[in-house]
């Protein structure tokens, strides 16, 4: 079960948004629900990450690159959150310097390794562990590029720490810093300025966003998210459909009222603010794009990487 968590940043700002209480207050429409009824997969894990777990923490699905889960803890816990099976079990999500040697261990014996995506939980709440993987996996010749997922510039930017600035300016790689936006209301003064001073520091900055009932299930809203976000230096890269997963089916949007705001901001939007609008399918199989009401196809279903029908 998912912990409540909310930063004295959010509760602040929860005070004058709904959208943004939506996100992190919890709601009983949580209990008892089992997955947006889609029996046939795993609505706990729906990209099967356990799965593909080589070592504690490093997950190994797509040829050229891993996922490094440093934490499970988070500055507030997002109540849609697709990890929320093991996301705030902070004590089973520790990484240690020796779990870290170990991922080390484990790219030297696959160097088609070239990328490494940090993330959790927030990769930010836990500072020494983030410098340490930074330092160590920055130093290996067959990395070539660095990601780090967080939601701290939104949730508590004060942990976006000088000390953190200074280990991203010292990697030599491209340091790709991969944010979460939902909601206009979340482009606070203090969370502007955090993205100016990673942007200081040479982080090239992306946002992904989720549709989510109650919170951005509009078109003017994301309009104005999207538009916003590229005027501070956050490229918009995806807009995700969300997951079914367990305890957030209240958040799923209908399909076609997605794709019907979708279509109008691929319209209106240029093409450096529009984010690519996908489905990261059940079962792991990859981030599939949704077609647009531009042209016709079938609504029903589509296929993912491996020619597997689903329900969108
Ligand atoms: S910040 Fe990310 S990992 Fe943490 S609760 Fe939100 S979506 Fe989940």
């Amino acid at each position: 079960m998912l912990a409540v968590k909310i930063s004295d940043h959010l509760k602040k700002l929860a005070k004058q948004s709904p959208a943004v209480k939506n996100q992190f207050y919890f709601s009983n429409l949580e209990l008892h629900q089992k997955g947006a009824g889609l029996k046939s997969f795993n609505c706990e894990d729906p990209l099967l990450e356990e799965k593909y777990e080589k070592t504690k923490g490093l997950i190994h699905k797509y040829r050229s690159r891993v996922l490094i889960l440093l934490t499970l803890s988070c500055a507030s816990y997002c109540r849609f959150c697709t990890r929320r099976r093991k996301v705030s079990e902070i004590k089973k999500g520790v990484i240690t310097k020796a779990d870290i040697q170990k991922m080390l261990a484990y790219l030297l014996k696959n160097p088609e390794i070239n990328e490494v995506i940090f993330s959790g939980g927030d990769p930010l709440t836990v500072p020494k562990t983030l410098k340490y993987a930074l330092k160590t996996f920055g130093r290996l010749a067959q990395i070539k590029i660095i990601r780090i997922g967080t939601r701290a510039p939104v949730s508590q930017p004060k942990l976006v720490t000088k000390d953190i600035l200074a280990a991203i300016k010292k990697i030599k790689q491209p340091v790709y810093v991969g944010i979460h936006f939902e909601h206009p209301d979340e482009l606070t003064e203090e969370t502007i300025e955090t993205c100016h001073r990673l942007r200081k520091a040479g982080a090239i900055l992306f946002g992904q966003s989720v549709f989510l009932k109650g919170v951005n299930d509009s078109y003017e809203i994301l309009e104005k998210l999207f538009s916003r976000l590229i005027e501070i230096g956050v490229k918009p890269y995806y807009l995700y459909r969300c997951a079914p997963v367990a305890s957030i089916e209240h958040f799923r949007v209908d399909f076609e009222k997605e794709l019907a705001i979708a279509t109008k901001l691929r319209k209106n939007l240029s093409g450096l603010a529009w984010p690519t609008y996908v489905i990261d399918t059940p079962d792991g199989n990859g981030k599939v794009p949704v077609p647009l009401n531009f042209w016709e196809f079938n609504k029903k279903y589509f296929k993912d990487f491996l020619g597997k029908k689903i329900k969108p």
